[in-house]
């Protein structure tokens, strides 16, 4: 754990301070296990920072407290009843053409399908579905040019509620034809980074975040869980790695210095890992920060599809 946690020109200080979020997280642990929610959780179990939340949710302008809200009010409809006439799928790649059709048609960027993974789900919860529709939401590159100021904030929530509605009227969509489903965006019982890689739609980047192909790091995700038998895709490789691995930008241009130039040891996993004691206080502190996925070179509009080619053909 970093000793200035939080940094000395924070307004916000823990009298005692929590146990370090890397620790929480399994920072170093050599054996697999599944995460647990350290800041941002569902709401539905106390959090070890929760104190930093609640800092977060009361220095937040009311222009962006709002937008949260409605995307939570929205989300009220992730869960229903069931119509109990059920379509039978005779043919699960056409189904799964559909749903990714209307994902599509709704406004989402990409959407793809995997089964429910382990990783994907905090310890102690469990879910009765067992396949994962991950959709992707582009936000607008030039108000994110705007993050750490309010208007970078305005825009991510922006694009939690309309990644809220896609969702919601995705797993309305699934249950009018007879299948349990449920949707989950923001912050919930399910993690969508690790389900979204399963699901073909990028692959994680040094600053922590999934990179897509088209969408570059400047995007929000959402889950839809349900029985619905759906064709899978799978992971992809765009060559994310091969240009991390040599690209210093956002380890560089993250302020609070928490982007590490490694991969590191996180529950059993080498992997990208972003020091959470040292991101959060800046993230609260900035209305939700992303300098990280603004400078990222895969979010400028148009660039990622010919640097993936360029790089694959490196190889
Ligand atoms: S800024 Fe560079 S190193 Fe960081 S995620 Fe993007 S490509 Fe990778
Ligand atoms: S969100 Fe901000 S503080 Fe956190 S890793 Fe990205 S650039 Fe750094």
């Amino acid at each position: 754990m970093k000793k200035d946690f939080p940094p000395a020109q924070y307004a916000f200080a823990y009298r005692t301070a929590p146990t370090s979020g890397n620790t929480l997280n399994g920072l170093g642990e050599t054996t697999p296990r599944r995460a647990r929610p350290v800041f941002h959780g569902s709401g539905l179990r106390r959090l070890e920072w929760e104190l930093l939340e609640l800092f977060f949710l009361m220095t937040m302008p009311f222009r962006l407290f709002w937008p949260g809200v409605i995307s939570r009010w929205v989300l009220r409809k992730g869960n229903g009843p069931v119509n109990p006439i059920r379509t039978p799928v005779r043919d699960e790649t056409v189904m799964a053409a559909e749903i990714k059709g209307l994902t599509l048609m709704l406004g989402a960027g990409a959407v793809g399908i995997s089964r429910v993974t382990d990783n994907a789900l905090y310890e102690g919860y469990e879910t009765p579905f067992k396949n994962a529709i991950s959709i992707a939401f582009p936000m607008n590159y030039q108000e994110m040019e705007q993050v750490t100021q309010p208007r970078g904030g305005i825009e991510t929530m922006r694009c939690y509620i309309e990644i809220a509605k896609i969702a919601v009227a995705v797993a309305e969509h699934i249950r009018a034809l007879g299948w349990p489903a449920r949707a989950y965006s923001e912050s919930s019982d399910v993690l969508h980074i690790p389900q979204a890689i399963e699901s073909g739609i990028g692959e994680l980047g040094k600053h922590g975040s999934l990179i897509n192909r088209e969408l570059g790091a400047n995007f929000r995700l959402a889950t839809v869980l349900t029985d619905l038998p759906l064709a899978l895709d799978g992971p992809v490789d765009i060559a994310v790695d091969d240009l991390c691995l040599n690209c210093p930008r956002c380890t560089l241009d993250c302020p609070a210095e928490a982007i590490s130039d490694s991969k590191q040891l996180v529950r059993g996993v080498e992997k990208w890992y972003v020091d959470f004691d040292r991101c959060i206080p800046y993230f609260v502190k900035t209305f939700g920060c992303g300098i990280c996925i603004q400078v990222c070179p895969w979010s400028v509009p148009g660039r990622g599809p010919s640097l993936s080619q360029k790089l694959l053909a490196k190889r």
